[in-house]
């Protein structure tokens, strides 16, 4: 090396700016501090942005008291509760509010999760074991569990079902119909089984299961058959929706039959992703065996968890939404998020080809769109969303729907607290701009459609 020219390393710690990252083998030698983070930071240069992304439910902007909750506790280990009691009975706290929220009718008992696919396997593991009690009881086998649920659901239903060796049920949808209620329920249900789940804010559409009419049919068979059949709620992302902007609406502990809720926190409860909830009717609805009793971190303490280790930032910025925002301030939220999907809806219809999907009923906060069955256009739904991106980096899914009604091909954008209202009209425009883009150039009409299901699950 020419002793006058600065070795490169000693410029940068590490030739990043000409050599790949590390990728496969931990380097002998570490790198500086600067350095590590600006290889991350180049990486994730490609990802997209959050605040574009209009497929997520899940939370993209909070507020900046809230972040500062969130950083100065990523040291606090939230299951060491004899270490930080304090931290325990905030999460005590938040429980209980929901448990108020959704008109528990006393004393209940709930967990904090790392988001509702951990409180749903929770949840659905004690429907299996309070069926086995039952069944023992009445000296009946027990080897043949099933849960009904429709084709709206989450993949998360299919996993349990896969995970913890339970039949799968599924109810299929139809061209025309995305939720599922009692008559289609009926006739899958029997003595073996655990439970139904029905979904408040689908994944697909955003609409309810005819929850009501699900509790009236469980209720039926109940007296007229001794059938106990247990009813669990999604409601992952309409949990802070609908007592906000449906309060009257029942889907929760008002109908006898619901025994279990699980919402996910880091959806519209506005938190950042970590943090989920179940919350049972009442404590008798938690199967005592799975909750395990240990004293190894100081002090006897009973756990019903999957993970054990986590954070407990996201906790305490959960509580710092429901005390900061208050009932009052969700509804206004929720109300924002409402009127500028509505405002969003109102815009595509009038001046895109589409036609939007249940506008009318109650619903997330979100278009669900798709291009109208009148609408002679040489492009389809995925080639919208491929020209959105390309054009505004907008990431605006495309996918088919469940079985049976999988010829129906969707667009879906989430309408969340980081859209403001100019916003949201310019990404109306920007939509509406695509499609004519696309009318001019065609569509390529070639598309991916296998893993759609998990493709719009977030
Ligand atoms: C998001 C979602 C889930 C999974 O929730 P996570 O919090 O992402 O684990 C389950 N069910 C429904 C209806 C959802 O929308």
């Amino acid at each position: 090396m020419n002793e006058r020219s600065m070795p490169r390393t000693r410029l940068t710690g590490h030739n990043w700016l000409i050599e790949g990252a590390p990728q496969d083998k931990m380097p002998e030698v570490g790198t500086e501090a600067l350095v590590a983070k600006r290889i991350i930071e180049q990486d994730i240069v490609l990802d997209g942005i959050p605040e574009r992304n209009l497929a997520t439910f899940v939370t993209t902007w909070m507020e900046p008291e809230a972040q500062e909750i969130v950083a100065e506790n990523l040291h606090r280990n939230f299951i060491d509760h004899a270490e930080y009691p304090e931290t325990a009975e905030i999460e005590q706290r938040c429980i209980r509010m929901l448990a108020d929220l959704y008109n528990a009718p006393g004393e209940t008992t709930g967990a904090r999760t790392q988001g509702s696919s951990e409180a749903i396997m929770l949840g659905a593991l004690s429907l299996k074991w309070k069926w086995r009690e039952r069944r023992n009881a009445a000296g009946q086998p027990v080897d043949n569990p099933n849960l009904v649920f429709g084709g709206d659901v989450h993949v998360v239903w299919e996993k349990f079902c896969r995970y913890f060796d339970v039949e799968p049920r599924i109810v299929p949808l139809q061209p025309d119909k995305y939720t599922i209620g009692p008559e289609d329920v009926e006739p899958h249900i029997d003595e073996n089984t655990i439970g139904v789940a029905a979904v408040l804010g689908t994944t697909f559409t955003g609409h309810a299961d005819d929850v009501v009419g699900i509790n009236d049919l469980l209720l039926g068979l109940k007296s007229d058959r001794g059938l106990d059949v247990p009813l669990h709620i999604d409601a992952a992302s309409g949990g802070f929706v609908w007592p906000f902007l449906y309060p009257d609406s029942k889907w929760d502990f008002r109908l006898e039959q619901v025994r279990s809720i699980n919402v996910s926190g880091h959806k519209f409860g506005l938190v950042y992703p970590g943090i989920g909830w179940l919350v049972f009717r009442e404590k008798s609805d938690l199967a005592e065996d799975l909750v395990f009793y240990e004293n190894y971190l100081g002090k006897t303490d009973a756990t019903f968890t999957l993970n054990f280790s986590t954070g407990s930032s996201m906790v305490l910025a959960q509580y710092y939404n429901l005390i900061r925002f208050g009932r009052d301030g969700y509804s206004f939220v929720m109300n924002v998020m409402k009127e500028n999907s509505e405002f969003l809806a109102s815009r595509l219809e009038a001046a895109g080809p589409f036609q939007i999907v249940g506008e009318d009923e109650e619903q997330l906060p979100l278009v669900a769109f798709r291009i109208a069955d009148d609408a002679d256009v040489p492009y389809d739904e995925f080639d919208i969303a491929w020209q959105v991106s390309a054009e505004r980096g907008w990431m605006l899914p495309a996918y088919t729907m469940p079985p049976k009604a999988e010829a129906v091909k969707m667009l879906r954008a989430l309408v969340k607290l980081n859209l403001s209202r100019e916003l949201v009209a310019t990404l109306a425009d920007d939509i509406i701009e695509a499609c004519e883009t696309l009318e001019k150039k065609g569509g390529a009409s070639k598309h991916e459609r296998k893993q759609v299901k998990t493709g719009v699950g977030y």
